[in-house]
């Protein structure tokens, strides 16, 4: 998988096939931007200092955290609040914060980096194709989601129906992003995440 500038100047990844991994789309934005660097610390207008939402997920969480149970109940406790996502309709948990983001450091990097956010990772700062947008946005919606469920399994009895139902999201427990694009569109599908219109779109080849 290749992350590129397309024919109208935009974002995109050259084609999702059946074996892609979000992963691989990391890897691939990892790449891109080694060939099309941000001046992050020369940044006047940086994203970490906007008012929106900084999202966290659970594979950020529970790496921030060591994977300790605890230590993530407390991470959620102090640091995270819980916000609807009004687009996808799924609860998710958002930094607590008032403008600038509590990771960003005085020179403008992120303090996390190598464990910073799904949603931080998928983010660039330049103009995006439609379904660079749109592959984002459901992978983002997938661990998001997975972290509120996995502190439901934690804290919570739930019957096995309800368990059931949480890991259909197949970033559910995930212990990284190795997981399929693929099974990530599918259950995005079933949740109503996805436009019919947008589906082909996706998996077209450039
Ligand atoms: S990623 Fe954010 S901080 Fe870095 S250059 Fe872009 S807008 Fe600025
Ligand atoms: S976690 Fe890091 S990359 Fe994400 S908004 Fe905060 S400072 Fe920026």
């Amino acid at each position: 998988m290749k992350v590129l500038l397309d024919d109208e100047g935009n974002v995109n990844y050259d084609k999702i096939t059946r074996s892609s991994t979000v992963q691989e789309l990391l890897d691939a934005i990892d790449i891109f931007l080694k060939d099309n660097e941000l001046h992050c610390d020369k940044c006047e207008d940086s994203c970490c200092k906007k008012p929106w939402a900084v999202e966290f997920d659970n594979v950020c969480v529970n790496t921030l955290c060591n994977w300790d149970n605890n230590a993530v109940r407390d991470f959620i406790q102090d640091k995270l609040v819980m916000k609807e996502n009004f687009f996808k309709q799924f609860d998710q948990y958002v930094l607590k914060k008032d403008a600038n983001c509590n990771f960003v450091t005085k020179t403008n990097l992120c303090s996390i980096y190598e464990q910073r956010p799904i949603i931080c990772r998928l983010f660039i700062c330049s103009a995006k194709s439609h379904r660079y947008n749109v592959i984002r946005e459901l992978i983002g919606a997938a661990y998001l989601e997975a972290l509120v469920s996995e502190e439901k399994i934690r804290n919570i009895y739930i019957t096995h129906t309800i368990l059931d139902m949480i890991k259909r999201n197949p970033a559910v427990l995930a212990k990284d992003y190795s997981v399929l694009l693929d099974d990530i569109i599918l259950y995005a599908q079933e949740e109503g995440w996805l436009d019919v219109d947008d589906l082909q779109e996706l998996y077209q080849a450039l």
